[in-house]
């Protein structure tokens, strides 16, 4: 079997993800069979695993490997005084304009040189009849209890660090923990954006891997360039190499008029450099906003000078769907295997993929040893059993899953103990013997 590395070609086209995603259960549009719902996207098997994978190492390497952070899982609802405190009743809009002609409404920094939807082909946006652009806030809003008093109105979360600041005061007490250090959480945000595009690039439902990093005003230099290497290694930890993956400083005209620095970390999709994660130095405006609208100093005295002071806050923000979106571009290859013969391979990280490795006997005559098989391996890793179709298709649909590895068990199983078990990027097969197989999938995962 041969293992030289064959040609591969890029993902060029976002629709030829988009029909995998959909054709192989990654991510599908939201309420598909009443015609979808725009801005929203459900994640099917596979895509549940990889979303979950990388969820699972964000929390290992940000909470779990460090003594100075600690992880919450707050409300989706917070009292609605927070999203005064925070800002984003009064400024959390994007400019929109109409188009009186085709009634759509569109994001006014989004729409130079684009064709306008509605229209025949060759009009351009420009020509539309456009309104002057108007805020509109994209936070979403829900109704609390039967009344529907303004008193009642709540918003779905904007962003999932807010409740962090609720909390700080009750999660440093909690956890007895000392200025510098972090609270952190994953979850779901909520923007009515105005135009969601690029699959689930822009979307109004997301979710966010978030962590506030408590400093004191002296150390806020040092803890924004930790934190951003810190962030930059797990990006590559994921594969993204130096091509597609750089930092973008903000201008300062860019910056929130609260924050005295901010990076953009961004992907090269194949609909250009975007963010997928923002690293901000916030300084006290969120720490101080609500000690004034809560009434509750948030300050913090250190225990050996006795200074009473405000910390800064250094924010790391990662989307997580971006995140799956960039895996999921990184991943996708089409790949020459012989004469006019191609294969379509997801190659995600070994441990980020949705499966660990797929059990297939070559018949279904040798069902019951490769079930005994499949139910052993299932105690320590994620498997998927198959015995429909010839070998060549089931390798073919483990490759387009992502799948490292297969394991192959046929007729000389019985006499000499071993199976067959294959590389998904390499295509190389080694024969192993039946005990060994969890060892081997062990070292080459967790390599
Ligand atoms: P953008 O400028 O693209 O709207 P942003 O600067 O408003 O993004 P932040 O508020 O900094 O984004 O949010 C942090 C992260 O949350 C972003 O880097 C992104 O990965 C993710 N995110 C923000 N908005 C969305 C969205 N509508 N859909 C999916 N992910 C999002």
């Amino acid at each position: 079997m041969s293992t030289d590395q064959p040609t591969r070609r890029r993902l060029e086209r976002m629709d030829d993800l988009v029909s995998l995603c959909a054709r192989r259960g990654f991510i599908f549009p939201s309420s598909e069979i009443y015609g979808g719902i725009n801005g929203f996207w459900d994640y099917g098997p596979l895509g549940a695993e990889l979303k979950q994978n990388l969820k699972a190492l964000w929390w290992q390497r940000v909470v779990r490997q460090r003594p100075d952070v600690e992880g919450i899982d707050s409300a989706i609802i917070a009292h609605p005084r927070t999203w005064e405190a925070s800002g984003h009743v009064e400024h959390f809009s994007d400019p929109m304009v109409d188009c009186k002609t085709c009634k759509r409404r569109f994001r006014a920094d989004q729409i130079e040189d684009e064709r306008c939807p509605e229209a025949p082909k060759k009009r351009a946006i420009t020509d539309c009849d456009l309104t002057d652009p108007r805020n509109f806030n994209l936070m979403l809003q829900t109704q609390i209890g039967a009344s529907s008093e303004a008193a009642s109105t709540a918003y779905l979360r904007a962003e999932t660090c807010q409740p962090i600041f609720n909390d700080f005061k009750r999660v440093r007490e909690a956890a007895r923990q000392k200025i510098p250090f972090g609270i952190a959480q994953i979850g779901k945000a909520f923007r009515n954006e105005i135009n969601p595009r690029n699959f689930t690039f822009r979307s109004r439902e997301f979710e966010q891997a978030e962590l506030e990093f408590f400093v004191h005003p002296s150390e806020r230099e040092k803890w924004f360039e930790h934190w951003q290497e810190e962030r930059l290694a797990f990006h590559r930890e994921l594969g993204f190499d130096d091509d597609h993956l750089r930092t973008r400083p903000h201008a300062s005209d860019e910056l929130a008029h609260y924050a005295r620095a901010a990076v953009d970390v961004e992907y090269l999709f194949p609909f250009g450099w975007q963010e997928i994660e923002g690293i901000h130095d916030r300084g006290d405006w969120d720490l101080s906003r609500h000690s004034e609208y809560s009434g509750k100093d948030l300050g913090v005295t250190d225990p050996d000078t006795k200074e009473h002071y405000m910390p800064m806050v250094i924010e790391t923000s990662v989307g997580i769907d971006r995140t799956v979106l960039a895996l999921l571009c990184d991943a996708y290859s089409e790949e020459e295997v012989g004469e006019g013969d191609t294969r379509l391979v997801m190659h995600f990280p070994a441990g980020l993929a949705p499966l660990d490795v797929a059990v297939l006997p070559l018949s279904k005559k040798l069902a019951e040893p490769a079930h005994a098989l499949e139910e052993s391996l299932r105690r320590r890793f994620n498997v998927f059993y198959d015995e429909a179709g010839n070998i060549g298709r089931r390798y073919r649909r483990q490759d387009e899953a992502g799948t490292p590895f297969c394991v192959t068990i046929d007729f000389d199983t019985a006499d000499d103990g071993k199976v067959t078990l294959r590389d998904r990027d390499s295509m190389s097969q080694d024969r192993v013997a039946l005990e060994g197989v969890a060892a081997w999938l062990s070292e080459r995962l967790e390599a």
